[in-house]
């Protein structure tokens, strides 16, 4: 019980927690007074509610301190040294510590723990230490959850540890301009998000569009449109206009290599088809030229279809977006118009 008084998160939370205690001990008034007059009344240094307002790098105790001390007096055995003979105790000590420190130092720049072998960390691995690339996996699982709102964030790890917190994970991941595109698009543009540029990015957009991995979810679509062109080749073919385009397509899908080739690169409207058909959903691309949308080949569009939407930015690079829900998209590539299957007039 008074564990969870300490670690209360809020002031309301630390409040019904004391009263709690209260009831549980109202049969030993003393003991109350004690826990109020010796503990509480410096509430503000030890319970989380106030301690995480501050800075603190993880030091919410004095364990570290009360160790530092028992190693000291462990050291010194006893009192009775001059001033050399206590330096002489308490210098190596110090010294095998400072060692320690390094040694942790350099275990930071060279090992790479496998949930931080991501691209989200390609520029600070190495530069930063693996307990705050531990702290900030950690901060990234509660990402979906937080958005872009400050307030829901709450900012924890931003104020306790100066690390990036979970709003601001993703703000700085849908950090894409959306200015350059038409004015006319920009209302139905919730939020964009950048992938790496190594010449898989339309997959890589679409990937994260769809929700899945954003490390190996390109490599994953490739799998399946390269399947959906297999097996629908007929069908597809007729929309590409010759067996040539889509053996072209198939080469371009049976590349893994990152980075890839200008030739092997994501390729619209063909892949367009490809996916929507695929996967069921509705595809808008966004350009500050274009603006295609995509729909399936075979059937119809579910009655509330999922619409996915990438952007096409800088002229040669794609980025994962968001539309703001219940905007309107612009009508059918022509293509679709022409080669859909009847059944798939929704
Ligand atoms: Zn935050």
């Amino acid at each position: 019980m008074w564990a969870d008084l300490v670690s209360a998160t809020n002031e309301m939370g630390y409040n019904s927690q004391k009263n709690e205690l209260k009831t549980e001990f109202k049969g030993w008034p003393s003991i109350l007074q004690n826990l109020r007059e010796t503990w509480l009344i410096y509430k503000e240094w030890f319970v989380t509610a106030w301690t995480e307002q501050h800075l603190h790098f993880g030091n919410t105790n004095t364990n570290r301190v009360e160790g530092a001390h028992a190693t000291l007096k462990r050291d010194l055995g006893s009192i009775n040294y001059d001033f050399l003979g206590m330096w002489q105790m308490i210098h190596p000590s110090i010294t095998v510590q400072i060692t320690e420190i390094k040694v942790s130092f350099e275990r930071s720049l060279s090992l790479v723990k496998h949930e931080h072998n991501c691209l989200f960390f390609q520029n600070i691995r190495g530069f930063v230490s693996i307990n705050a690339l531990d702290l900030i996996v950690n901060e990234r699982k509660c990402c979906d959850k937080v958005g872009t709102e400050k307030e829901t964030c709450g900012c924890d790890l931003r104020r306790t540890h100066g690390l990036m917190c979970a709003h601001e994970i993703n703000t700085s991941q849908w950090g894409i301009n959306v200015s350059e595109f038409l004015e006319v698009l920009k209302p139905l543009i919730l939020s964009a998000h950048n992938v790496d540029s190594d010449g898989n990015c339309g997959f890589r957009a679409i990937a994260l569009s769809m929700g899945m991995n954003i490390e190996t979810g390109w490599m994953a679509v490739r799998q399946d449109w390269r399947a959906e062109l297999a097996f629908y080749k007929e069908e597809h073919t007729k929309v590409f206009g010759s067996e040539e385009n889509s053996n072209t397509l198939m080469d371009i899908l049976n590349t893994f290599d990152s980075p890839c080739s200008r030739e092997k690169w994501f390729l619209l409207p063909n892949i367009g088809f490809l996916i929507t058909s695929r996967y069921q959903v509705v595809l808008v691309s966004i350009s500050s030229v274009f603006c295609h949308t995509f729909v399936p080949l075979r059937t119809p569009p579910p009655s509330k279809p999922k619409v996915i939407a990438i952007g096409h930015v800088n002229g040669n690079h794609f980025v994962s977006m968001k539309l703001q829900v219940g905007c309107s998209i612009p009508e059918p590539v022509l293509f679709w118009k022409k080669y859909h299957h009847p059944a798939a007039d929704g």
